[in-house]
């Protein structure tokens, strides 16, 4: 099967940066490498920046973000394999030469302060996703797991105009239920989740309710289904089928053209069996080849994104 299949969330750069083990083709320790890559039939992968509060590193700083996208540069697009996508003409030199393209995008606003600059600057390294929180809350807005679930800061508001004015697309994924509606009224433009599931298959609260998914698909947003087996189900050995319940329930709310794959890869330390790493990505496309025939197959895997991206990156000013 050759898809050219898109991902559109994993946390290789992340790991890069806090294990020290940067080579992108060694290190098989890590879920995305270049052979894994190559092996899964990915065509696009889109990697997020992304900066855990913790006490080791101290509080999410800029510079944290610049230093993966250093090794975005030194250490993954040295490689002639690999192309950078920034733009929408990008996605037309990515068609026709049979590259892995690569799209940067943001998880949680933390790390820029507050400070639109830091969004702007982010936005010339090529930035093309903001996922608005992770777990907590930040000068934005509230995160899933923080407790008061509060909406957007004037900060936060301005944040949002200013994605929409340089075109960038938000992702509420990590976002809480509350501030996902204000979110809606603030915006007009097509939103993703990048990495979450079904809550009706799995109640968790980094799932989408089924209010929620049917607002995605009436912004012809897109929801990328995630590996995370403690997303998709309660059970010691998560397994493909369990996952494509959650697929089967988006199907069923309309959603068939608005699904994607955001596997989480390098972000998560359980796997769901047999999904454990970016070389095993045909694994879930051949069981949903079973059930719903290629055709589906091609959407989610590949065209579903590939429009989206389309009709959503901004165009290079010519
Ligand atoms: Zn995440």
């Amino acid at each position: 099967m050759n898809s050219r299949l898109i991902d559109f969330h994993c946390d290789v750069l992340y790991k890069m940066l806090y294990t020290g083990e940067v080579d992108f083709v060694q290190h098989d320790t890590r879920d995305v490498t270049l052979p894994k890559l190559r092996e899964g039939g990915v065509g696009l992968q889109v990697l997020a920046l992304f900066v855990e509060p913790s006490l080791v590193t101290g509080p999410p700083r800029f510079s944290q973000l610049v230093r993966m996208i250093d090794l975005y540069h030194e250490e993954m697009l040295k490689h002639p394999e690999l192309q950078a996508i920034r733009w929408k003409q990008d996605l037309e030199e990515w068609q026709q030469a049979s590259k892995i393209g690569t799209i940067l995008s943001l998880e949680g606003v933390d790390a820029l302060e507050g400070d639109l600059v830091y969004l702007r600057t982010l936005y010339h390294l090529g930035v093309r996703f903001v996922g608005l929180t992770w777990n907590h809350s930040n000068w934005a807005v509230d995160g899933t797991l923080e407790p008061r679930q509060g909406g957007f800061t004037e900060t936060g508001k301005q944040l949002i105009e200013e994605c929409e004015r340089l075109g960038i697309t938000l992702d509420v994924s990590h976002l809480n239920e509350k501030a996902f509606w204000e979110l809606l009224e603030l915006t007009d433009r097509p939103i993703i989740a990048s990495h979450s599931n079904a809550a009706s298959v799995f109640k968790h609260p980094r799932n989408l309710t089924d209010d929620q998914i049917k607002a995605i698909i009436d912004r012809n947003g897109r929801i990328g289904i995630t590996y995370v087996p403690y997303f998709v189900a309660d059970k010691e050995e998560v397994t493909i089928e369990d996952l494509v319940k959650h697929i089967d329930h988006i199907v069923e709310l309309g959603g068939s053209k608005n699904l994607m794959l955001g596997s989480d890869f390098d972000g998560i330390d359980k796997k769901i069996k047999g999904l454990e790493h970016a070389g095993q990505h045909p694994a879930l496309l051949e069981a949903l080849e079973k059930q719903y025939g290629q055709a589906f197959v091609q959407d989610i895997a590949h065209t579903n994104a590939y429009r989206f991206l389309k009709e959503n990156l901004p165009s290079r000013a010519e």
